[in-house]
């Protein structure tokens, strides 16, 4: 049996999710846009699915677009958004699907300030207040980050957008499902989320948009999404994406503990049967699930091969790109050299994982850091 520690580049399928997707599949073909039954069922399921992504974002089900994932979320904002001599603040520890999409617009025009993290990866809300200026059209931050876990001050960002006339968009993939957000309490204009990462689908996300914000259309055809995404809708993965923010709105707070409690499992093993080793990021201000550990001395992509021969899937940087042994940039800009970066791993624990699974890996480690170590060594 295989042992997933990888929750934050994907999450296995909750089988309800996967079961209620089947039976659309198999049963219900029919095209929403159509006006017979068949078509009004398909509308109604996607309607019902909004109201399930809507509710556990504490947003409106009109606020809410579906799109073909957060990359798409991002894209459609950012390019929608964004012109010529407009001003955008952003922080160093974004996605690609938002980092990538700005330096192309920065090509074209637009001004993007970049706000550095501290050592632990978290962005101080005093410093993208600092970085607003006249011109700045919108605010980006990233809710919490795919690689370490760090959670930024969203709510306090957000607030002080508000308060200057900026608009505020929060890239919150990470953190949906994963920990509360309350969007009735945080004026947040615009949010991307991801079904499959936490449990639903790949393929399938959401934009939320508030009122007071209008975007044109990213896809233009056939007008669906409120003339946002042009395109017959993904019913299956869109009626699998509702299901999977229905059971994350019933389960969330108890499993935000439970993978705390593996992932302080993990790092107690570790920290107890590994030498040299270190915590990027600061236990408080992270996403329960995520533990970003530097092995020093450690070539990571190494250590990430022996652990998948063992049959445990971990990453070294953002899964993402992993493939590529490029150091992480988000890692680079919280301080870290190339070489601890490198050294670096990303265990993210979720619905699945058991203790008997976190204290496989310990051992497994203590066994292969040290082997690892000393074929690296020069
Ligand atoms: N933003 C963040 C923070 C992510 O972690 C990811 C997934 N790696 C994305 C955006 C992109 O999501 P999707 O795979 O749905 O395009």
């Amino acid at each position: 049996m295989r042992i997933y520690l990888d929750h934050n580049a994907t999450t296995p399928v909750r089988a309800e999710v996967a079961d209620a997707m089947s039976a659309v599949l198999r049963e219900e073909f029919g095209n929403p846009s159509s006006v017979y039954a068949e078509g009004a069922a398909a509308r109604a399921r996607v309607e019902s699915a909004r109201g399930q992504v809507a509710a556990l974002l504490g947003a409106e089900p009109s606020e809410l677009r579906f799109t073909g994932g957060a990359t798409e979320a991002n894209n459609t904002l950012l390019f929608g958004l964004l012109g010529p001599g407009d001003q955008v603040v952003t922080s160093a520890v974004e996605h690609p699907s938002i980092s990538e999409p700005l330096s192309l617009l920065e090509g074209r025009g637009v001004r993007v300030s970049r706000v550095a993290p501290d050592a632990d990866g978290c962005v101080h809300a005093a410093a993208i207040a600092e970085a607003i200026t006249d011109k700045t059209k919108l605010v980006s931050i990233i809710w919490a980050n795919n690689e370490t876990g760090s959670i930024q001050p969203i709510e306090e960002i957000a607030h002080s957008c508000r308060a200057r006339g900026v608009l505020f968009h929060s890239d919150a993939t990470q953190a949906v499902g994963k920990t509360a957000i309350d969007l009735a309490r945080v004026p947040a204009d615009f949010l991307s989320s991801s079904a499959h990462k936490l449990g639903g689908p790949k393929g399938v996300g959401a934009l939320i948009a508030r009122d007071n914000a209008a975007l044109p259309a990213f896809l233009h055809g056939g007008g669906q999404e409120r003339g946002l995404r042009g395109g017959t809708e993904n019913v299956a993965g869109i009626v699998g994406y509702g299901l999977a923010c229905a059971l994350a709105m019933a389960e969330q707070a108890e499993r935000e503990e439970a993978c705390g409690k593996l992932r302080d499992r993990l790092w107690a093993g570790i920290q107890a049967s590994v030498t040299d080793v270190v915590w990027n990021g600061d236990r408080d201000r992270l996403l329960t699930n995520t533990l970003n550990v530097e092995f020093v001395g450690v070539a990571g992509e190494v250590l990430v091969q022996a652990l998948d021969l063992e049959g445990v899937a971990v990453s070294a940087g953002a899964a993402c790109h992993s493939g590529s042994i490029e150091p992480s940039k988000v890692l680079t800009a919280m301080g870290r050299t190339p070489e601890q970066a490198r050294g670096s791993l990303r265990l993210s624990v979720g619905y699945g994982v058991d203790e008997a699974q976190i204290d496989r890996v310990v051992g497994l480690l203590a066994e292969l850091v040290p082997r690892v170590r000393s074929v690296d060594a020069p």
